[in-house]
Order: C-alpha cells, then structure tokens, then sequence
C-alpha cells in the first residue's frame, strides 16, 4: 500500500515507513491512496473468529506485510484479550459492541496490542541497526494500554509521562505495575498541560535529538495519528455488523447506524472508514460531553476551539482540537489538500473555520453534561440491569436521540469497563465512597455485578516509583537511556 497526506504534499510508498513516520513532514496525517472494498462471504460470515477479520482487513490495507508475519502478530496481540475478544450486548435496538476486554480495559488496546508489533517489525526492516524510544505524555488510558502494547516488544523503550494531578487512582495503578523491561511511567509532578507541554519541548530540541541520534534512537510518540492506530479499528465495526448478521439480528445488507463517544475522533473514523470500505452503515452518531465543539460542528459547519475547556466525568473526551477530524474533512471535501491547507491554516491562526454544513449530512451530533450522564447510566442500569462507564453513557445517550426520528439498530461503541470509572457509577446510583478502589467494592455490591479480572489489577505490585519536577524530564530520559 502507499500512502498520501491529507495536506498533499507528502507521500509514503510502504505501511512499514509510514508506520514508524507517524506524522507526515507537511503536517498532514497519512491515509491509504486507495481503501480497499471489502467482500465477506456467507461462508466467512459462518466461521469466521475475530482474528480472521483482522487478518482479512487489516490485511487488505497493510497488504505490503507479509502475510505469515502479519498473521502471526494478529494472532499474538488479541490472545491478550478475554477468550471472546468482544461480546455485543443488545439492549432493545442497541447493540454494545464491548470494546474493553483487553488487557488495560479501553477500546485503545484493540489497537495498541498490535501496532507496537508492526513497529518493531517496521524497524527490523528498514532500520535495522535503529531502536525506537517512544516518549507519550497521557492523561489517562492512552498511557497504559500503551505502555501494555510496548512491553518487551524488541528494539523498543516507551516511557510514559503521567501527571500527578488530575489522573484517577485507578489509571495511576494501571501504569504504575506495568513490570516490562522496556517500559517506564514517570509520575510529574502537576497537571496534564505541565507534562505535556514540558514534553513538546522535547521534541523540538535539536540538541536532545542529537543526544538520542548518538544513542542510534528513533524518537515517536504513540498518539492516535499514526495510521496503524486507525487500521485496526476498522475491524470491530466489520465483526460486529456481521456477527449480528449470523445471530439473525439483521440480514446482510440492511443498514445499521453507529454510535461513537468521541475525542479525538479516531474512532468514529474508524467506523467511517469501515462505510467507505462497504459496510452498510446509514448515519454515524458522534457523542460530546460538556466539550462540546464537535456537535457544534455538525450542527452548524463552524468548528471553533475558542471556548472554556471542562474537565468532566468522561476525561478521555475532554479535547477541544480532534485531529483525526482532518482525515474525516479530507475525504468530505473531495480529497482536495488544498482545502484541507486552507481549513488548517485557519484553525492554526483563529482557532476556527467553517465548511458547507450540507456536507455533514451523514453525522449527528449530541452532546451530554455530567449530570445527564450520570443519569443515563442509572436509567441503562435500572431498565437493563447492566453497567455502562460515562464514555459509552454519551454514546447510548446520543443513540436514543438519534432513534427519535430515525427507525433502525445501532451498534454502540462501548470504550471502557464501567469498573474504571467506578466513582462515577457509585454517582449515578446515589451513592457516594472515599475512594475509587473502595468504589469498586461498592459498585459490586449494589449491583451484583462482578468486577472480575479488574480487581487483580489493584493488587498488583508498583514497579514504577519515579516521580519528577518537569524541568528534570530530560534527565529522568538520560538516566533511563543509560
Ligand atoms: C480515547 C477514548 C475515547 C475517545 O476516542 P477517540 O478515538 O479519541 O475519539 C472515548 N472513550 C474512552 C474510554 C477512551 O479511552
């Protein structure tokens, strides 16, 4: 497969060199210069497993890999998962596609248990005598699954930068005990931005790099930009839809919509990636919690960044610039990267732009304070006795809107265990707790649902026990490095 820039001006003839680029040189994000239609056959639809879909799709665009080795990793990566890498739920016309059975309990380990593979094939390839540090600083869950999808995979470190503040106990423990030999988190001490911002400095020192050159290290971030991010997303919308086709659910052919809890929208491109490649999806449903600026949107055609950011009860939507949005606009607006200059030039300068709103006319958008979401995970636990974390509350929320003036079934995106955000459901059920940990003690008991493999997870032993002022980042990298 080659690969081409939204931004135009940038080209990539291999998925190994556009996996391990991330970022295209003209700023652009990479996409494949031709996506694949997609045939699943009534027999496949019968037999095939979740890594025969992989294998196929995954396949189809990464088809520069070599078969056996592509299947291998396939294979590998979602033995990470529970036996049943991701049961679908029905609730009346919804259908939850439970995306949280891997190893960190998010939707982002579907990805990230096999991206760190092909990286580390990528390398062995077209740099061999190259190692890849990866350097990510996280406000969440993009963190640990990260970190679980690097352990020990060969010719790679990852060290994760975490603030002190604003990060769940929960998230904390789940970094904290990752026990690879290659893998770091570094606690600093502060707020997100602080750890954010003191890494970007990184990247932009020329001397640093350097320093890493020396030590013949290639510098990469894990972030939700790199197109083998993407790729394996776009699989669960294909099993799923065909999974409720083999249950008699629907027939092959109908059309179904799809609802997302988006952040940086990487998801819900997947599901509209999958639509390109042929799959009968009618509407996509993108999801917004009090951050409103993607509903908005598509609502009006202004995207404006110029407002007050919230933290809220779904930290992982809490963003304000989604970049995999220019990917969506790229396709949108005719492929044309001189549109795409233009919209991001202007997002640059003003923070906003605006295109024909009758573009938009397959993607709704909803949005949901706090408190509305708290009450939908009451309103899904008292009809359906079944738990659902506030990410995915957004998306069931944004469904049954949608099912207002629409008749068909839709396949939810469900992002996280309702067990990491257990604080939040002890809320929703007019409780209160001390703490999180406690909070899942108290979840179970009010529900009777069991937090299963989830609670070995809070007895784990900490390996990481770094914690750092940002002005020493550089040094905490040194020392690890040495
Ligand atoms: C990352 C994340 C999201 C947002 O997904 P995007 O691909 O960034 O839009 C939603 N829910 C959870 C639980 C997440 O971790």
């Amino acid at each position: 497969m080659k690969y081409k820039s939204t931004r135009g001006r940038s080209f990539q003839d291999s998925t190994y060199k556009t996996l391990l680029e991330g970022l295209s040189e003209d700023g652009g994000l990479y996409l494949p210069l031709d996506l694949p239609k997609i045939d699943i056959k009534d027999n496949d639809i019968k037999n095939f497993t979740y890594t025969d879909y992989a294998e196929k799709i995954i396949g189809e665009i990464f088809n520069d890999i070599d078969k056996e080795v592509l299947s291998e990793e396939i294979k590998l990566a979602y033995k990470s998962f529970d036996r049943e890498v991701l049961p679908i739920k029905k609730l009346d016309s919804l259908y939850l596609m439970e995306l949280y059975h891997g190893e960190t309990f998010a939707f982002k380990d579907f990805a990230l248990s096999l991206l760190p593979k092909l990286i580390s094939r990528a390398l062995e390839k077209e740099n061999p005598d190259k190692k890849i540090l990866i350097l990510t600083a996280t406000s969440g869950d993009t963190g640990s699954a990260a970190l679980y999808g690097f352990k020990n995979v060969k010719n790679t470190k990852i060290i994760v930068f975490y603030p002190t503040k604003g990060i769940s106990e929960i998230q904390k423990k789940q970094m904290v005990s990752v026990d690879g030999d290659n893998t770091y988190a570094v606690g600093v001490r502060g707020n997100f931005d602080d750890a954010q911002s003191a890494l970007k400095e990184i990247f932009n020192d020329k001397e640093f790099k350097d320093y890493l050159r020396d030590k013949n290290y290639l510098l990469s971030s894990a972030n939700s930009i790199n197109i083998g991010r993407l790729v394996p997303q776009i699989v669960y919308y294909f099993y799923s839809y065909f999974t409720l086709v083999k249950r008699g659910e629907i027939s092959n052919g109908d059309k179904v919509s799809v609802s997302v809890p988006t952040g940086n929208f990487g998801n819900i491109l997947a599901a509209y990636m999958a639509k390109k490649m042929g799959l009968p999806i009618e509407d996509l449903i993108c999801g917004s919690n009090k951050n409103k600026v993607l509903t908005d949107f598509i609502n009006t055609g202004s995207y404006n960044a110029n407002r007050e950011f919230y933290t809220t009860n779904s930290p992982s939507m809490d963003i304000l610039i989604s970049s995999n949005l220019e990917r969506f606009l790229y396709y949108e607006l005719e492929e044309d990267p001189d549109k795409i200059n233009n919209l991001m030039n202007k997002l640059k300068s003003s923070g906003a732009y605006s295109i024909d709103p009758a573009l938009l006319n397959n993607i709704y958008g909803y949005s949901y304070n706090d408190q509305e979401t708290l009450e939908e995970i009451k309103r899904v636990f008292d009809n359906y006795n079944y738990l659902i974390d506030p990410h995915t509350a957004i998306a069931t929320a944004g469904a049954r809107d949608y099912l207002k003036n629409k008749d068909t079934k839709v396949l939810v995106a469900s992002t996280a265990s309702p067990f990491k955000f257990a604080g939040s459901i002890v809320s929703a059920l007019g409780e209160t707790c001390s703490d999180e940990i406690s909070a899942i003690d108290l979840v179970e008991d009010l529900t009777g649902i069991r937090a299963k493999n989830f609670k070995k997870l809070l007895n784990s032993e900490i390996k990481q026990k770094r914690q750092i002022e940002k002005s020493d980042i550089k040094e905490v990298i040194r020392e690890i490095l040495k």
